[in-house]
């Protein structure tokens, strides 16, 4: 099989077509989704042009399957470095640039500040190194929201607005129709 072919992701929707996740965008290679196809768990949505042989079997490449058993989501994001900086939309949570970001303890830890959502923001290099353990009112710095807890569902909104590089065509409506709709 070509190398070339890895550039043909599929995009792996969960059991209610909405994608399993956004970020980053769940995507399996083609190899994994003809795979899962030929051993029925998931069900091919839409196909590339592009066709693949082996010696018996001829089949396009999927550009969209969906799971046939669904997924259950998590309830509660996992505290992770990722999601932290995805939750303060890769933007210092003091300045706002999102340049050299690193993690910055609100409530420095040397005064018990805890390594918490509602305690670490997203902050660049240069905010970090000024605050240092400075209480907040003593740095000077104000945070441009207060930080908390974000629901899985917020995150995967979140997650929606750093697409991936490559967008294939037949992903659209998936990723277009699942967005909340704004009054
Ligand atoms: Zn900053």
């Amino acid at each position: 099989m070509p190398g070339s072919l890895n550039r043909y992701p599929a995009l792996v929707l969960n059991a209610d077509y909405r994608p399993l996740s956004y970020f980053p965008l769940s995507l399996w290679s083609w190899q994994d989704a003809v795979k899962a196809a030929w051993l029925e768990r998931v069900d091919i949505v839409a196909e590339y042009e592009h066709v693949v042989h082996s010696p018996s079997v001829q089949i396009r490449i999927p550009s969209v399957i969906v799971l046939k058993d669904f997924v259950k989501p998590q309830k509660r994001a996992a505290f992770t470095r990722f999601n932290l900086f995805l939750r303060d939309e890769f933007r210092c949570q003091y300045c706002g640039t999102g340049n050299e970001l690193t993690f910055d303890h609100v409530v420095p830890r040397s005064r018990g500040g805890r390594t918490s959502w509602t305690n670490v923001v997203a902050a660049c290099g240069r905010c970090n190194r000024h605050k240092g353990s400075k209480s907040l009112a003593r740095s000077g710095l104000t945070l441009r929201r207060s930080p908390t807890a974000p629901a899985p569902e917020q995150l995967r909104n979140l997650g929606r607005k750093f697409p991936p590089g490559h967008l294939h065509v037949s992903w659209m409506d998936f990723l277009y129709w699942d967005a909340e709709l704004e009054a």
